[in-house]
């Protein structure tokens, strides 16, 4: 178990500290992107400030302090999702940069006329766009798992839809607009069972969920370190290493390669092979640093307390009568959906940021939801460990107050 966590806990995101229109800051974004912690921006800025260097070309000083810093944070990946080995751990830019890579390298080994992928029906643009734009290429379709009114998935069509073609199936671990968390230990299993390879889209899970990549036997999983408290503009694509041996490189350049002439090249090993260019040292750097931390809190304590906040303010919106709930899963995470009768999300977002509460209103990347429920978008609060119930009160006086005004 890591330490309870108190209010104190806030002295740790400095941001939080911040007025907008004068009014404290009400932080209830953090599905977008969450806060960093001090222990992350002195990361940062101590790698800029004392090692500053490029990393697995140099001889000098710098640059081999700069490498094993940067290799140590893949290390540190690696152990919090217990890969089986550290090079199964590829940085990326983020969790879109994952897939685009899993979908154009699997794909072009993979997908052949008449193949398909199957990803679900609450996918964010990113699980969706890169497999169609292979499919197209190579003449594959997207199959759809579909989900059922409280967001959650029909898995009875699951073995249905695990037909021959299903080449890979690549899903959310956690949906970023309705918060459901998917059976994905199921889904794994039935696709296993027919040598089907899964890909998990963890962008809504590694911050919320122990995730152990061995224990789940997936094959490929990718993250975003903003998500999870570290910087932006770094990410993890976890893969199997067989699948990543099996796969070509995405993209090319230096750092991939072994050897070049202008007849051939012969391309790195893992992780080597995928990570062509300087790599966003620091931000790797970063995201090892909010892992340190996230171990410091426990994704124990974590889950515990964004538990109380979720039940918290279901309970507390409850009350509102011109509100509705969008997504009523049981197994969620810390992610609120809701519209008020005949108010746009978008005016309620406004009125809510004019008091200083942040939230997200829109479609959040997932259209094809929207669709579903056949609504332009909706109002959504995401929690994270370092929000408050006072916090939560004051989401929902506020709601209150905007209602009144709008309706
Ligand atoms: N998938 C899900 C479920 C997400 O919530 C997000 C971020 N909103 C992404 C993918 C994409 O992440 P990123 O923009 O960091 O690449």
């Amino acid at each position: 178990m890591g330490r309870s966590i108190t209010e104190n806990i806030r002295k740790d995101f400095p941001i939080l500290d911040t007025k907008v229109y004068g009014k404290d800051l009400i932080y209830l974004d953090n599905a977008a992107t969450t806060q960093k912690p001090v222990a992350v921006l002195t990361a940062v800025e101590d790698y800029y400030k004392t090692c500053n260097s490029n990393v697995h070309r140099g001889v000098h000083l710098l640059s081999q302090q700069a490498t094993a810093a940067y290799e140590e944070a893949r290390h540190k990946v690696g152990q919090f999702l217990n890969a089986a080995f550290s090079h199964e751990v590829i940085f990326t830019k983020g969790t879109t940069d994952g897939i685009n890579l899993v979908a154009s390298s699997f794909g072009r080994k993979f997908l052949h006329v008449g193949d398909s992928i199957l990803i679900s029906a609450m996918e964010h643009h990113s699980n969706i766009v890169p497999w169609q734009m292979i499919c197209e290429e190579r003449g594959a379709t997207l199959k759809v798992i579909p989900m059922d009114k409280n967001g959650v998935l029909q898995l009875d069509v699951l073995p249905a839809l695990l037909d021959e073609s299903v080449k890979l199936v690549s899903v959310t671990y956690v949906s970023n607009s309705l918060g459901t968390i998917n059976p994905v230990r199921e889904i794994i299993s039935q696709a296993h069972a027919k040598n089907i390879p899964v890909m998990l889209d963890a962008a809504q899970a590694i911050q919320h969920l122990p995730i152990d990549v061995q224990e789940l036997d997936i094959d490929f999983l990718a993250f975003s370190g903003h998500k999870i408290y570290g910087p932006t503009g770094i990410g993890v694509l976890y893969g199997k290493e067989k699948w990543l041996n099996l796969i070509p490189p995405y993209q090319g350049g230096g750092d991939m390669i072994k050897t070049v002439t202008f007849e051939k090249t012969i391309y790195n090993d893992l992780p080597y092979k995928f990570e062509a260019g300087t790599p966003d040292i620091s931000g790797a750097i970063g995201l090892g640093a909010a892992i340190d931390y996230v171990n410091y809190i426990s994704l124990d304590a974590i889950q515990e307390k964004e538990h109380d906040l979720l039940n918290y303010a279901l309970e507390q919106m409850a009350e509102i009568t011109s509100l509705k709930f969008i997504g009523k899963a049981e197994q969620r995470a810390s992610v609120i959906s809701f519209l008020i009768d005949g108010v746009h999300p978008y005016d309620l977002g406004e009125l809510l940021d004019k008091q200083g509460i942040a939230i997200r209103t829109g479609h959040h990347c997932t259209e094809p939801i929207m669709d579903f429920f056949d609504i332009p978008g909706t109002c959504r609060a995401s929690f994270a460990f370092y929000n408050t119930r006072s916090e939560v009160d004051l989401l929902v006086a506020g709601i209150k107050r905007a209602a009144a005004i709008l309706i």
